[in-house]
């Protein structure tokens, strides 16, 4: 396994408690849209174990040619101990990013496609949108739709509908509004939906969507294969 030890060269505020850290992209380094990587701090090898306390799953919200590497995280006052460590890097310091893998790369299969995301949950899909307006091929078109309690919404400048583009999107701040617009987009009963945001959001959208007849292989997660399972149950029972 290589692990890259590399500099943040920019710190965001995209809203008040959630930052991008844009790391320098090491020599080597790639990834495709949907990425995530493991991101570690200082210290988190120096025991015979890794010290997990110091690692974390972040998805990588920016593409190869924008030549940073994009880690988007929300850190609220009450917060981890890797995430206090986090707020207090400024750029030049350094981080480490190892085992970057996709497990939700845009489908070019000619369908719609929905990305249903909850707070930061939307900076796995920013490449994705991104991919799409590089190269719209095998793509029909993609509808995003976030929710967010503290209505404070992420890259306006990328998530800002663009019909004539084929790209439309939506914030909202509840969940009734947010579960009734997912039952309004299971309607197109042939569309692709990728999911991101907790286990628990994961679960209660699988529920809606598959009570509107939408089939598991429709639907996408940031999971592992041997993870799927767990989540998208095919009922077997005839
Ligand atoms: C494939 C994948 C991709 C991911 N991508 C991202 C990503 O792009 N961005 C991202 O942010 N996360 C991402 N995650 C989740 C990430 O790995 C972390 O699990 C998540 O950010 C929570 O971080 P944390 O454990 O450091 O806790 P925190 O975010 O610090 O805390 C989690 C919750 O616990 C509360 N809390 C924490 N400590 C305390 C305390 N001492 N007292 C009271 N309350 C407390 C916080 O208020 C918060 O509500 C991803 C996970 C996976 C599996």
């Amino acid at each position: 396994m290589q692990i890259y030890w590399t500099k943040i060269n920019q710190i965001i505020e995209e809203t008040p408690d959630v930052k991008t850290y844009l790391l320098d992209r090491p020599e080597g380094f790639e990834w495709e849209e949907g990425s995530h990587t493991h991101m570690a701090l200082e210290g988190f090898n120096a025991g015979e174990k890794p010290n997990r306390s110091l690692i974390r799953h972040m998805s990588i919200s920016t593409l190869p040619h924008e030549n940073s590497i994009g880690i988007t995280t929300r850190i609220r006052e009450q917060c981890s101990e890797f995430k206090s460590i986090l707020r207090n890097l400024t750029v030049g310091d350094e981080v480490a990013i190892f085992k970057t893998h996709s497990n939700v790369p845009l489908k070019r299969e000619g369908k719609n496609v929905y990305l249903l995301s909850s707070g930061v949950g939307l900076a796995t899909f920013r490449p994705l949108v991104l991919d799409f307006f590089n190269r719209e091929e095998g793509v029909n078109r993609i509808h995003s739709l976030n929710v967010d309690s503290s209505n404070a919404f992420l890259f306006p400048d990328v998530f800002e509908p663009a019909p004539d583009r084929k790209f439309t999107s939506r914030f909202v701040d509840n969940r009734n509004d947010y579960y009734e617009e997912v039952k309004d987009l299971a309607a197109d009963k042939e569309g692709l939906f990728y999911v991101v945001g907790s286990d628990e959001f994961l679960k209660q959208n699988i529920e809606v969507l598959r009570g509107e007849g939408i089939r598991p292989d429709q639907i996408m997660l940031d999971k592992r294969e041997g993870q799927l399972p767990e989540f998208l149950q095919v009922d077997l029972t005839v």
